[in-house]
């Protein structure tokens, strides 16, 4: 495969980057290199944060909430909405810095990261100004009883490097609604989007403090997980880390959301749209190089048309272009690094050890003129349920065939992984499929599509996929904290002039 890109010079990458704290770009003494994964080669030198730096966010952060939650709904909706505007304007910027930083093609980056970033932080624009208490009916005569919804203060976001930008935009979007402020820490391996964005939080005139950014690895979001002025951390990324961050949370009861990673079934009945099936396989894990918390790594084929299916699925990825993610030509980037590259490839030859074949792929790619860390789309069929390949999250582009007869059978193997993010259908008999989605156990269930998202939808896990929801009017109660008010209506109010100063 070859591919000819010329990167464009952007003038951001130009600039000394720096973090924000407190309104104010920081420069800092440590660097952090950030690799461009199509190339292997160097893009960028990330700034890093010290301890102190991670503490200075924090206390502008605290500092910047007294003044934040009680900023007029109507100033937080119109601030939400001009950062939404600026992105608009910046769209092909920040989604060319997305495809740098990430490696993925330019048309996700725009068609799904950007579009989804821009519309979500105007959906809760909207909600800021919406966000209700209520009177409750007591049975104490002369009591009025008022339930008000505050913010519950400051917010870690810690975030992954598999959708930088919109990540962070997932908790940005109801926590600034709700009146809480942040301190984000994207995933070190693609930082720079994030750090763009803050040049616009800025433009946009967001008050000092209320956003916040430091860049690091695990050490970095462990101090800011652990910071006692942090209420609530929103994180998104690996099972075990999220555990690490529960446990860590535990001193100070700090509120958690964990978005966690997923092992999702795309289950395909004998009497399906078998063109459909075969295409909703393929997207479901081959989208964003099946580095994406709902790719439907596990296709679960039923006996007579499996081989028909897999014929299908094994043909696109053979068709599929390897390249930059600039070049129109690409359908499928690289992964975003040599060591995950080789822990991806690493779980092909164990399942090919373990008696699984593999139909295609299954090998790092080479494209000429890159060194960047490419694999190809792989395909393996005669998996067994209970084979690594089967259970551990890959997050590369893998898919694991198994064969199933009866749909009691289907379900407890559907149910016998440690996640629970999402699942798909595949079917003509709705009825059928709806009573199938009954018994999944998954936050998300597709039917006859794959990998639908709306920013009015909840999305979230269970089991090990994590606890909390993202998007939707849901997405906003974990930034929310009740106060039960009571008066006392009868009480004695002293009559005008009688011991009131004024
Ligand atoms: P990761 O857990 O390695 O890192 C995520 C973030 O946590 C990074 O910013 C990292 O620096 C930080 N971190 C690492 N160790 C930490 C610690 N001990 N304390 C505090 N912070 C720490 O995850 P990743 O490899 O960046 O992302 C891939 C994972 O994210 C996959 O498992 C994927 O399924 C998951 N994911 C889930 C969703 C979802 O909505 N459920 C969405 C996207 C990605």
């Amino acid at each position: 495969m070859t591919t000819t890109v010329t990167e464009p010079d952007l003038e951001f990458l130009r600039r000394p980057l720096r973090l924000y704290i407190d309104g104010e770009f920081a420069a800092t003494d440590g660097r952090l290199t950030v690799l461009n994964p199509a190339t292997g080669l160097p893009l960028a030198e990330a700034p890093l944060a010290s301890e102190a730096d991670v503490d200075r966010a924090v206390q502008a952060a605290r500092a910047a909430f007294g003044g934040w939650r009680f900023t007029a709904a109507t100033e937080r909706a119109r601030l939400i909405w001009g950062l939404a505007d600026l992105l608009e304007r910046h769209k092909e910027e920040l989604a060319t810095i997305e495809v740098l930083d990430n490696g993925k093609p330019l048309a996700e980056a725009t068609g799904v990261d950007l579009a989804l970033t821009i519309e979500l932080l105007r959906y809760y624009a909207g909600w800021a100004t919406k966000i209700t208490g209520s009177v409750q009916p007591n049975s104490i005569p002369g009591m009025l009883s008022m339930v008000r919804r505050e913010p519950v203060g400051v917010v870690a976001a810690i975030t992954p490097w598999n959708f930088p930008l919109l990540e962070v935009a997932y908790k940005l979007g109801p926590a600034l609604a709700a009146g809480c402020t942040i301190v984000v820490k994207p995933s070190e391996l693609a930082p720079l989007s994030t750090l763009r964005l803050m040049e616009l939080v800025h433009e946009a005139g967001f008050p000092r403090g209320v956003l916040n950014v430091v860049i690091g690895g695990p050490d970095v979001g462990a101090a800011l997980a652990q910071h006692p002025l942090v209420d609530k951390i929103a994180f998104t990324g690996q099972t075990e880390t999220g555990k690490a961050i529960l446990r860590a949370s535990a001193d100070d009861l700090k509120r958690v959301n964990l978005e966690l990673g997923g092992k999702s079934p795309n289950i395909v009945f004998a009497d399906a749209d078998l063109d459909a099936a075969a295409g909703g396989a393929f997207g479901g894990i081959f989208f964003n190089q099946g580095q994406a918390c709902v790719a439907g790594s596990r296709l679960f084929a039923q006996e007579p048309i499996a081989e028909a299916l897999i014929d299908r699925v094994a043909a696109k990825a053979k068709a599929t272009r390897l390249g930059h993610g600039l070049d129109p030509q690409t359908d499928m980037g690289p992964l975003i690094s040599a060591p995950h590259r080789d822990r991806v490839l690493g779980y092909v030859g164990e399942a090919a050890r373990a008696g699984a074949e593999v139909v295609t792929g299954g090998r790092a790619a080479q494209v000429a003129g890159l060194g960047g860390f490419f694999v190809e789309p792989t395909v393996i069929r005669a998996v067994r349920n209970d084979m690594r390949v089967a259970q551990d999250e890959i997050f590369g582009p893998v898919l694991s065939v198994i064969t199933w007869t009866d749909t009691d059978e289907l379900t407890a193997l559907v149910n016998d992984v440690r996640y629970g993010l999402a699942a798909g259908i595949w079917s003509r008999d709705t009825s059928k499929a709806l009573r199938l989605a009954d018994r999944i156990e998954a936050g998300t269930v597709w039917i006859n599509t794959y990998g639908m998202f709306d920013v009015a939808v909840p999305f979230g896990g269970r089991k090990q996929s994590g606890f909390g929801r993202e998007l939707g009017e849901e997405a906003l109660e974990p930034y929310l904290q009740s106060k039960s008010v009571w008066l006392d209506l009868d009480a004695a109010v002293p009559q005008s002039g009688q011991g009131i100063s004024r």
